[in-house]
């Protein structure tokens, strides 16, 4: 028998947008949970610093500023859980969503997984997309035990990712187009790994296989031109880019063309008990302050939904 892991807020994305969204829903006294897969690679995390977070001196950077936001929510009773959704059902009044960490249960579901999702699409990407090709090795390193993996991409997820693989493939493949910047960390513990093969200054240019899965990928080197292949099973792919993070949903929620998550006014999604907040709704209006009052209405809009209140309850309403 599954067991469950309950809350009364589960948050999907431990951005600026869920951050508020906990510290609102837990002041309300409401169990909450962040499920986040990495604090270090969402749009806030990895921007230098911010100039134009209102009372924020331009000296903090965003890693720090989601680190007070993160703690602040923790401070007032909020669980925050280093987890990646792979996916979710929200057929029924108890919403489930799933993550190598366990099964989580609740009434409510806030998407805030920002927009830090893929752009491009490489030839065989999406032909082999779970025959090979993977963007989470946290949820598939454990199938390519000693095999031959290549994982592609030089920002701190790549690098994570890469040293989990490692655990589990024979050889390690790390493909970086670019050098990865100074303040990505765990780059010296990676590659002072037995099985972990660096290929700096080398593009992906595409993936091959056959029914089985994945064979083999065409890489070319940008020192000299040459263009060769390399024999793997995995591929594992990282490279930043500007599209809402959705794939976990699996289609559960119409999306609009732009990929954006539609909400009403309340930040409901179509789906009642189901809400997104920050960059996954794909407005022109990317920034740290618009997610967090994303986060903020969600909250107190939870708080009515699951109190059967009629009337929205701000907390600076002292008796
Ligand atoms: C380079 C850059 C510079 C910027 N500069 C500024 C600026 O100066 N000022 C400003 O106001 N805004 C700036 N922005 C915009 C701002 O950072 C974003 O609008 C804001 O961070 C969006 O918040 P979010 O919570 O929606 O998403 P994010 O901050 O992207 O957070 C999403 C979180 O979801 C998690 N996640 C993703 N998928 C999953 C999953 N499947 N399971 C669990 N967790 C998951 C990620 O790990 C991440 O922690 C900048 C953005 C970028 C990219």
């Amino acid at each position: 028998m599954t067991e469950y892991i309950d809350a009364d807020v589960l948050i999907i994305g431990g951005g600026p947008a869920g951050c508020s969204c906990a510290l609102y829903t837990s002041r309300s006294s409401l169990k909450t949970y962040v499920l986040d897969k990495n604090p270090s690679v969402g749009a806030l995390a990895i921007t230098h610093k911010i100039a134009n977070y209102p009372g924020v001196s331009n000296e903090v950077s965003g890693s720090d500023l989601l680190e007070m936001m993160r703690n602040q929510a923790i401070s007032y009773g909020t669980t925050y859980l280093r987890a990646q959704v792979f996916s979710l059902d929200l057929s029924g009044e108890h919403k489930l969503v799933y993550t190598p960490e366990g099964v989580f249960r609740s009434r409510t579901i806030v998407l805030a997984t920002g927009a830090m999702g893929r752009t491009s699409t490489l030839e065989g990407e999406k032909e082999f997309l779970g025959r090979g090709v993977s963007y989470c090795a946290t949820c598939d390193a454990a199938f390519y035990r000693n095999e031959e993996v290549l994982v592609y991409g030089s920002n701190q997820e790549a690098v994570d990712e890469a040293l989990v693989l490692a655990k589990f493939a024979k050889t390690v493949h790390w493909v970086t187009s670019g050098k990865p910047s100074r303040s990505t960390n765990r780059v010296d513990l990676l590659l002072d790994l037995p099985n972990v093969k660096q290929s700096e200054r080398t593009k992906l240019l595409s993936i091959h296989g056959a029914d089985d899965g994945l064979k083999y990928v065409n890489l070319q080197s940008i020192k000299d031109n040459k263009a060769y292949s390399l024999d793997v099973s995995g591929a594992f792919l990282y490279s930043t880019g500007t599209l809402p993070i959705t794939d976990f949903l699996h289609g559960s929620i119409p999306l609009r063309a732009d990929g954006g998550v539609d909400v009403d006014d309340n930040m409901m999604t179509s789906i009642p008990g189901v809400w997104a907040i920050g960059d996954i709704r794909n407005t022109p209006f990317k920034q740290a302050v618009v997610a967090c009052s994303d986060g903020c209405i969600a909250a107190m809009s939870i708080d009515k939904y699951l109190n059967s209140r009629t009337e929205f309850r701000v907390d600076w309403v002292h008796k």
